[in-house]
């Protein structure tokens, strides 16, 4: 647990040193997922890190957008014949080995999506 000794200073658990408000450069909220100039407090004795709620909350925010982007493809639905096609780019299909002719269970997720899972 942090102690807060004296309003708006945060203090480091594990030496009892003031921790700066500092950018750092790279930080991985969760693992694989850089986040780049992130403001975070720094121990200069032991160089932990330390994020206060709104901090964590902008992380997993930033952390989400990224994994978004990393891999979303925007596509169009078309129709053929009397169903709805969505094409699935190559690159998604291989990822999961996906291929003519696999099986696939079609969930609804919440009221704006689905999910297309193998069987
Ligand atoms: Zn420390």
């Amino acid at each position: 647990m942090v102690k807060a000794l004296q309003e708006g200073k945060i203090y480091c658990a594990r030496c009892d040193e003031e921790m700066k408000l500092v950018i750092l450069p790279r930080y991985e909220f969760e693992e694989g997922i850089t986040l780049h100039s992130l403001p975070g407090y720094k121990c200069s004795s032991c160089n932990k890190n330390f994020f206060t709620e709104e901090q964590a909350q902008e992380m997993a925010a930033r952390t989400e957008e990224l994994k978004g982007s990393i891999f979303s493809f925007k596509r169009k639905v078309l129709i053929s014949g009397r169903s709805l096609v969505v094409g699935i780019p190559v690159e998604l299909a291989d990822h999961i080995h996906l291929k003519a002719g696999t099986a696939v269970k079609i969930l609804p997720v919440s009221n704006d999506g689905f999910l297309v899972k193998k069987l």
